[in-house]
């Protein structure tokens, strides 16, 4: 098992990658707990977004399908004036 070295951001010096603070300055390499809480929220929360947008769309295509319609091609304009057209003459 090896330990990365990273160097230290404030004294440049080279410390282990697992160390919560520089052992040469003490500087803090990890940013503290609630920085990663409010960033777990925060994807959390962005996540549930989506998963919800995603869902509320695939449960309004659903609840809005239509059975499929046969649209039967309207009959030529034509056609249907010279039907309408067609002398009906009575006396
Ligand atoms: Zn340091």
């Amino acid at each position: 098992m090896s330990m990365a070295l990273v160097q230290c951001k404030e004294c440049n010096r080279e410390i282990s990658d697992r160390a919560a603070t520089c052992a040469q300055c003490g500087y803090p390499r990890r940013p503290p707990p609630w920085t990663h809480l409010v960033f777990k929220i925060v994807i959390g929360l962005a996540a549930t977004l989506f998963l919800g947008m995603v869902v509320l769309w695939m449960v309004l295509a659903w609840v809005t399908r239509k059975p499929i319609d046969i649209d039967m091609p309207d009959p030529a304009p034509s056609a249907t004036s010279q039907l309408q057209d067609a002398p009906l003459r009575i006396g």
